[in-house]
């Protein structure tokens, strides 16, 4: 029996090894999802292209290495199609016929094409990078997905493959449903530092790490700037160890005596640090030790992302066929 269930696309860009930042945020939603939709998840090796176009060497293993992170963390590739983007050549295929499309104008007023060509430089003024939303639409509307996780700052991205299949359902027939965004609040994970917690600031508990160097990076979490003693009460609600905890799902009545011990100054920092270190590593270790032995056998994440590229393909290309037909193009034999 087909599934009936709504299907969801969502991509991520081979960036290497995640971590409790992503855990808690896009990945750890992927995960919930599987539950009630029909998860298709793709590494987005095209994409990483438009920023790193000049140095390609680590797309491959980076691909790998995050995809061992995907089905560490529960991404079952049983149920979910897990595959790489370029293995699936319906993706640039369908993007070059959604150029021919689409207005110029719609994708210079992507609210993220200015603001980030403005932080990132000259080098992203390509062609690829202007057209990346393009190949975002492309890549949702190749499964007719109705469903898309977002945060609130991908919203204009799907706001424009509406607009996209609304065009194209109107030039050439209803054959794409709209897609809708499935928006989710993620907590915002800080690093040690109070800073967002990411790779590029070394402030990252990565999925990979050993136990050592999470002890080192939880030890060195900023606290409470006015705790200056240990005698001194602390304020739980301004201090990132105290988020942490209930961030790695302490049980409320631990959660509650950190507060009690913190505002009472019976419990010093160091102390609490200690047990959120034990916590993470509790909670990377299980991660840790399936991501390892997922690497240490490339071949059978390669085999995994194989079968999900043929699995895609069954689905991507009758639609791209059915759009090529309603083109006036030959659909493939
Ligand atoms: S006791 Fe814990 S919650 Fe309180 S300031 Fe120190 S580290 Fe933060």
């Amino acid at each position: 029996m087909p599934d009936q269930r709504p299907r969801v696309f969502s991509g991520m860009r081979p960036t290497g090894e995640l971590h409790l930042g992503h855990l808690f945020g896009a990945l750890g939603n992927w995960v919930r999802l599987q539950e009630d939709y029909d998860c298709i998840y793709c590494v987005v090796d095209l994409h990483a292209l438009t920023t790193a176009y000049e140095d390609p060497e680590n797309i491959r293993l980076a691909g790998r290495e995050m995809v061992a992170d995907w089905i560490a963390v529960g991404i079952d590739p049983s149920r979910s199609i897990v595959f790489r983007q370029s293995d699936v050549h319906e993706h640039a295929e369908l993007f070059a016929l959604l150029g021919m499309v689409t207005p110029l104008s719609w994708l210079e007023r992507v609210p993220t094409y200015k603001g980030q060509i403005a932080e990132l430089g000259e080098a992203l003024e390509t062609y690829g990078f202007l057209g990346y939303p393009l190949l975002q639409t492309a890549d949702i509307i190749l499964y007719k997905a109705t469903q898309v996780p977002v945060g609130q700052d991908q919203l204009p991205h799907i706001e424009l493959a509406r607009e996209v299949v609304r065009r194209l359902n109107h030039l050439y027939g209803p054959i794409f449903p709209e897609p809708q965004a499935l928006l989710a609040e993620f907590p915002l994970v800080l690093g040690p530092d109070n800073r967002k917690m990411s790779k590029s600031y070394g402030n990252a508990v990565t999925l990979g790490m050993p136990d050592e160097e999470i002890d080192r990076l939880v030890m060195s979490m900023i606290t409470d700037p006015q705790r200056v003693r240990r005698d001194i009460p602390g304020r739980p609600e301004v201090c990132n160890v105290f988020s942490w905890h209930k961030l790695l799902g302490a049980p409320r009545e631990e959660v509650d005596e950190v507060y009690r011990g913190c505002t009472t100054a019976e419990l010093g920092c160091v102390d609490d640090k200690r047990a959120l270190a034990a916590r993470v590593r509790g909670t990377i270790a299980p991660i840790r030790e399936r991501r390892a032995a997922l690497l240490a056998e490339p071949e059978r994440i390669d085999e995994i992302l194989e079968q999900g590229a043929e699995r895609a393909r069954a689905i991507a290309a009758p639609v791209l066929g059915e759009l090529k037909g309603a083109m006036g193009l030959a659909a493939d034999a």
